[in-house]
């Protein structure tokens, strides 16, 4: 039985070879990469060494299988992952600009992706699950997805476990208050809020991601974990905050580094590390995550991740506040 679940879009993603190649005229594509960042969570954690879980649903098709195959591969528990031939796999074409950002065009609100209903977790299945994750992309695909997570979210809660939100809605996407309004029933169960960038100001509409990260301390969340991309990350608890420094790659391809930070993040404290290990660990498998070409496919082992933290040695933690 799985210890950590995340629900959500299994997706595969075709993206252009080279930088600045628009989406809306011909160039090249590559792909099928298997993608939706609940499953990069999932596949990251497995990798690392859990026990993971995915609820979620794909096409009975060659992208389906696709995912199927990676995700069993990496040691999933696939039995409430569901396969339908009602709808075709979702997809998401991907351009990458020179200045490092990204544009996405999805399939995503038609496809089998946003056929998960709570019916399609076993019973029983969430009762031994220590971490569940719910990324903010996942309660935009469908209401079905969304009650899924928002009840999962209050069963693992109610049983003692730990419950991450990865907000990952861009305000620049989605206006504020739509985002506070679908996060609002998973906010209220989470133990964990993963943002990135102005994600935790959206969330709570204070002014600062610093200001936002207080008061969702204050509002009961036991750790914030503000991903700040080349520049690290900032642990905040109610006992203090630590800025937590980042390692050094050569970054390829960012998509995916959020989702491998908050798995490795998850794994390390299920299994009991303290908390500067885990943002150290958790910084290192995200920097690993930009490395490779696609967003699994620099999800490292825990045998890797742990030799390139080697490589370092050890990463010092800067205390900002006691
Ligand atoms: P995503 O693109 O998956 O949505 P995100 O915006 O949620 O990512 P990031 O801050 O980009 O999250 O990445 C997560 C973590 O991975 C960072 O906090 C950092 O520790 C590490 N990381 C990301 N990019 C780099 C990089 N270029 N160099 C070193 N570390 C990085
Ligand atoms: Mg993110």
């Amino acid at each position: 039985m799985p210890t950590i679940v995340a629900i959500g879009e299994a997706l595969v993603e075709i993206m252009r070879r080279e930088r600045d190649r628009p989406l809306d005229r011909p160039a090249e594509f590559v792909g099928p990469f298997p993608s939706g960042a609940p499953a990069i969570f999932a596949s990251a954690a497995a990798r690392l060494g859990a026990q993971v879980g995915f609820v979620g649903t794909v096409g009975e098709d060659a992208f389906g299988e696709c995912l199927r195959r990676r995700l069993a591969a990496d040691g999933i528990d696939t039995c409430a992952l569901r396969v339908t031939s009602e709808r075709p796999t979702g997809v998401a074409f991907v351009a990458y600009r020179s200045d490092g950002s990204r544009s996405f065009l999805f399939h995503l609100a038609n496809s089998a992706a946003a056929l998960v209903g709570p019916e399609q977790i076993p019973a029983g299945y969430l009762a031994g699950v220590r971490h569940l994750h719910i990324t903010g992309s996942a309660l935009t695909v469908s209401a079905g997805v969304r009650e899924t997570c928002y009840r999962a979210a209050r069963e693992v809660r109610a049983a003692g476990g730990e419950v991450s939100l990865d907000p990952n809605l861009r305000p620049e996407l989605l206006p504020a208050a739509e985002i506070r309004a679908l996060c609002a029933p998973v906010l209220a169960e989470a133990t964990m809020v993963l943002p990135s960038g102005d994600e935790a100001r959206a969330l709570t509409g204070a002014a600062s991601s610093e200001a936002a990260a207080q008061e969702l301390l204050a509002r009961g969340v036991r750790l914030v974990a503000l991903k700040r991309g080349a520049e690290g990350s900032t642990l905040y608890t109610r006992e203090g905050t630590r800025d937590v420094p980042p390692y050094r790659v050569e970054e390829v391809d960012p998509t995916g580094a959020g989702d491998c930070y908050g798995a490795a993040l998850a794994v390390a404290l299920a299994e009991g590390l303290p908390l500067d290990e885990a943002g150290a660990l958790a910084n290192a498998a995200g920097a690993l995550a930009t490395t490779r070409l696609g967003p699994m496919e620099g999800a490292p082992t825990r045998a890797e991740v742990e030799e390139f933290m080697r490589g370092y040695g050890p990463a010092p933690v800067r205390r900002t506040t006691p």
